[in-house]
C-alpha cells in the first residue's frame, strides 16, 4: 500500500547526531507538514574513522577492544538490539584478528556497524522523546547494489519491490523508520558499503526510490559554498544548484556530496535540500536548471600528474582517443581529465597510477610512434555553473597563463596550472566569476 502523499526523507550525518534533541523536532516539523517522514542515518561522527583504523590495525586485539569501549560509550541507552550488534562487531573483528588477510566483504561488514549500531541508539532516543520510531537495517530491508565491496552502486531495479513495500508497510502502521545508510546487500548477498560518505547516496537512492517529494541532507554546520572556506575566505553559501551543476561539483570533489548523490535524485525528479541543523537559513536547494539562474562554484583537485601524448598525424588516426582510454581502462587507470587538441593528448591522472599509465601506454608509443612526456605535477582548478562560457570574458588571463591544460564546457571548465599555484588561481578565479561578478 502506497502512502496517501509522497514521503519526506531526512538524512542526518554523523555530526548532526551530536544534538538528537534538535534532530527530533527537526523530524516534527517534518511530520507537521502532513507527509510521512523516513529518516536516513549515518554513524555517529568518527565512528566509521574508528571502525578503519582497526581494520588498518587487524591483529591489535587491544585497538579493537578499545574500538568496541569507545562506540560503547558514544552511543549511551543503546536498547538491547543495539547492544547485540556491538557484540557482533567484537566477533568481526574477533575474525579480523584471526583471519588477517584483506577480505573485502569482511571489512565492509565490520564498517556497517557504525551505522547499524546508530539506528538502534537513535531509534531508542527519538522513541524516548514520543517519536514512534523503528531501527531498519538496509540490508535486510532489500537495497541491493553490485558487489564491488567498499565503492558500490544501488541497484534500482532490483531495490524497488522490497524497499518500497518494507518502508510502506512500516509507513501505514504510522511508524517513523530510521534507515541506516552507508550500505545494502551485494547480488552476493553480502554486506557492501556505497564508499565514505555513502549516506548521501543512500537517502538519495532511497528517496528517488519511494518517490520522495524531496531528500535533505542534515549537516551540522557544513554548507555547500561557492569554494572551500579554508582556501577562499570570503567564500559564500550557494542558496540554488541546478542537478547537473550539483553533479559536477560533487564528481570534481567538493567533499559536501558524495559523487553518486545526484543522479538518482535527477532521474525521479526528487527535489534535494543540503541544510546545516545548526542555521536553518543555510540552505542549498538541487532541482532542474532554470533559465537565467547564475551559480558559480569552484573545486580544486590535486597533486594530480599529467602526461603529455604528442601522437603525430594524431588527426589522421581517428580512433586514438578511445584507444588510450580504453587502454588505461583495462590498466585499472582511472583518468580524471583529459585535455586534447589534434596531435597532443594530455593525460591527468593520480600520482600512484602514473607508472601503470605509461606501461599501458607503450604499445601506442610503438606502433603510432607517439611520445609520452613528464610526469608533470599539476592541481586542477575547476569553475562550475550552467552557461560558464558566457564568463570567459571574466577570466584572469594570470589564471590560464603557464597552464599545462584548459578546457571547458557550458557547464564546467576546468584549468591545469602547476602544482604550487593551484591555491592562488582557485582565488583569482573566484574573485573574477563570483566575488567581483553581477549577481
Ligand atoms: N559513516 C560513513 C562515513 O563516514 C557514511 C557517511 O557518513 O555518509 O563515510
Ligand atoms: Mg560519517
Amino acid at each position: 500500500m502506497s502512502p496517501a502523499r509522497p514521503p519526506v526523507v531526512l538524512k542526518f550525518g554523523g555530526a548532526s547526531l551530536a544534538d538528537p534533541a534538535r534532530v527530533a523536532s527537526d523530524v516534527r516539523s517534518a511530520l507537521a507538514e502532513g507527509a510521512p517522514v523516513v529518516v536516513v542515518a549515518s554513524a555517529r561522527e568518527g565512528i566509521t574513522d574508528r571502525l578503519s583504523a582497526a581494520l588498518a590495525h587487524p591483529r591489535s586485539v587491544s585497538r579493537h577492544r578499545s574500538t568496541i569501549d569507545e562506540l560503547r560509550r558514544a552511543h549511551p541507552g543503546l536498547p538491547p538490539a543495539g547492544r547485540r550488534q556491538l557484540e557482533r562487531l567484537g566477533r568481526l573483528l574477533r575474525q579480523v584478528e584471526a583471519t588477517a588477510g584483506h577480505d573485502a566483504p569482511l571489512t565492509d561488514r565490520v564498517l556497517s556497524q557504525g551505522e547499524r549500531i546508530s539506528v538502534h541508539w537513535l531509534s531508542a532516543d527519538l522513541s524516548a522523546r514520543g517519536l514512534d520510531a523503528v531501527p531498519v537495517e538496509a540490508d535486510h530491508l532489500g537495497l541491493i547494489t553490485d558487489n564491488a565491496y567498499g565503492a558500490s552502486c544501488i541497484l534500482f531495479e532490483r531495490s524497488r519491490v522490497a524497499v518500497r513495500r518494507g518502508l510502506h508497510r512500516l509507513l501505514a502502521r504510522g511508524k517513523l523508520p530510521v534507515v541506516t545508510g552507508y550500505f545494502g546487500r551485494s547480488l552476493e548477498g553480502r554486506v557492501a558499503t556505497l564508499g565514505r560518505g555513502g549516506s548521501d547516496y543512500a537517502a538519495a537512492g532511497i528517496g528517488a526510490i519511494l518517490g520522495a517529494s524531496r531528500v535533505e541532507l542534515v549537516k551540522r554546520h557544513v554548507a555547500v559554498l561557492s569554494a572551500d572556506p579554508s582556501e577562499v575566505p570570503d567564500a559564500r553559501p550557494i542558496p540554488e544548484l541546478s542537478y547537473e551543476e550539483a553533479e559536477e561539483l560533487a564528481q570534481f570533489g567538493a567533499r559536501v556530496l558524495h559523487p553518486l548523490t545526484i543522479e538518482p535524485a535527477r532521474a525521479q525528479g526528487v527535489l534535494l535540500r543540503v541544510r546545516s541543523l545548526d542555521d536553518p537559513s543555510v540552505v542549498t536547494t538541487i532541482s532542474p536548471a532554470r533559465p537565467g539562474r547564475r551559480n558559480r562554484a569552484l573545486t580544486m583537485l590535486g597533486p594530480l600528474r599529467l602526461l603529455r601524448l604528442r601522437v603525430p598525424g594524431g588527426r589522421q588516426r581517428p580512433g586514438i582517443v578511445a584507444e588510450v582510454s580504453h587502454r588505461l581502462a583495462d590498466a585499472g587507470v582511472n583518468l580524471v581529465q583529459l585535455y586534447t587538441s589534434s596531435a597532443l593528448l594530455c593525460l591527468v591522472l593520480e600520482p600512484p597510477q602514473v607508472v601503470a599509465a605509461i606501461r599501458a601506454l607503450a604499445p601506442v608509443t610503438r606502433e603510432a610512434a607517439a611520445m609520452v612526456e613528464g610526469p608533470h605535477a599539476v592541481t586542477l582548478v575547476i569553475a562550475i555553473g550552467d552557461g560558464i562560457l558566457d564568463d570567459l570574458d571574466r577570466l584572469p588571463s594570470a589564471a590560464v597563463r603557464g597552464a599545462e591544460g584548459f578546457s571547458a564546457t557550458p557547464r564546467a571548465l576546468s584549468v591545469a596550472v602547476p602544482e604550487g599555484r593551484g591555491p592562488e588561481v582557485l582565488r583569482e578565479l573566484h574573485r573574477a566569476l563570483v566575488s567581483e561578478a553581477p549577481r
